[in-house]
């Protein structure tokens, strides 16, 4: 799970690091605030996650404290609902889910969880009420059975198996000669995009958040592959308060709730009906989007 941020931990790191050097300076000219490692609170305590309702109220953030990437985000996510994050690259779209994961510190407004600050909960409890399914899934150089078990420690064999069945990857791994003992990565088997998005579904599963989180789960995928993923990726929303965030509109019509995201602004927000009805940037979106569908279809002929 942590694979996604890490990456973007090891450059914050080095931002972090050559910021450092500029604080010596900086401090002199009173231009930047002390940079703040994402710590737990002094006597912090354990989420108590009872039905996972997740807000943002008035969230501030910049990776760069004179560079704000989001501007005052209003979100409001009723438990076991799922709100859809749409609106161009670059807009803020993955910081969101950073921030809710708690990867960096705001710089104004809060987020809770069941009523909870999460900047005065314990990390390791808020990380492991979410679950994350990105848009690549890094798989080690292991078995596919301790990719799977990777999702939760001391998961036994008969709930991987179970995971691997309700992300519908099941029958692929029972017809490898080694089944669950089959080694995947560089040096194994090659996993299609689609059976990799698969392995992250089956671990997700197996962690069984109560707050889901899918950043362009299926972006990466054909359209072919894509709509057979949908299908599972809807099954495992259900009964978890979900955010979805998506650049092909096709995969968010269902959400309750559809927010445009635009320079780190709420733009547009509603159900994709409403949406369509209001005739903005959302409609725009999706009746460019239909008519690249359209001609998609029109050349697989
Ligand atoms: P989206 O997911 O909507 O495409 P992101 O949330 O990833 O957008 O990025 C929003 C903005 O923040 C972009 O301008 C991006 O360049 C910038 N950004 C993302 N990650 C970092 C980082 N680690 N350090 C500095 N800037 C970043
Ligand atoms: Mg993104």
């Amino acid at each position: 799970l942590s694979q996604l941020f890490r990456p973007l931990d090891l450059l914050g790191m080095v931002y972090r690091t050559i910021r450092q050097g500029v604080i010596d300076m900086g401090a002199m000219f009173d231009l930047i605030d002390t940079p703040s490692e994402v710590v737990d609170a002094p006597g912090a305590l354990p989420l108590d996650v009872s039905r996972g309702h997740v807000r943002f109220e008035d969230v501030r953030f910049g990776y760069d404290p004179g560079m704000p990437i989001l501007k005052g985000i209003d979100l409001d996510i009723p438990a076991g609902t799922t709100l859809a994050v749409v609106g161009p690259s670059g807009a803020g779209k993955s910081t969101l889910a950073r921030l809710l994961y708690r990867f960096y510190d705001l710089t104004g407004g809060r987020i809770t969880v069941d009523g909870q600050d999460i900047a005065e909960v314990t990390q390791a409890s808020l990380r492991s009420a979410i679950g994350i399914v990105p848009q690549d899934t890094v798989l080690f150089n292991d078995t596919i059975g301790y990719n799977i078990g990777y999702g939760r420690e001391g998961a036994g064999q008969d709930e991987i198996e179970n995971a691997a069945r309700g992300a519908a990857i099941a029958g692929f791994i029972e017809r490898q000669p080694q089944g669950y003992d089959t080694r995947v990565g560089e040096r194994g088997l090659k996993l299609s995009g689609g059976e990799k998005q698969r392995v992250a579904i089956a671990r997700t599963l197996l962690k069984n958040p109560p707050v889901l989180i899918l950043d362009e789960a299926t972006s990466a995928l054909d359209s072919r592959t894509e709509g057979e993923i949908l299908d599972t990726l809807q099954a495992i929303e259900r009964g978890r308060t979900t955010i979805v965030i998506a650049h092909r509109l096709s995969t968010v019509v269902h959400a309750d709730e559809i927010v445009v995201l635009e320079a780190g602004q709420v733009v547009e927000r509603g159900s994709h009906a409403a949406l369509l009805r209001k005739d903005g940037l959302y409609a725009e979106m999706w009746n460019r989007q239909a008519q690249e569908r359209a001609e998609e279809s029109v050349a697989a002929e």
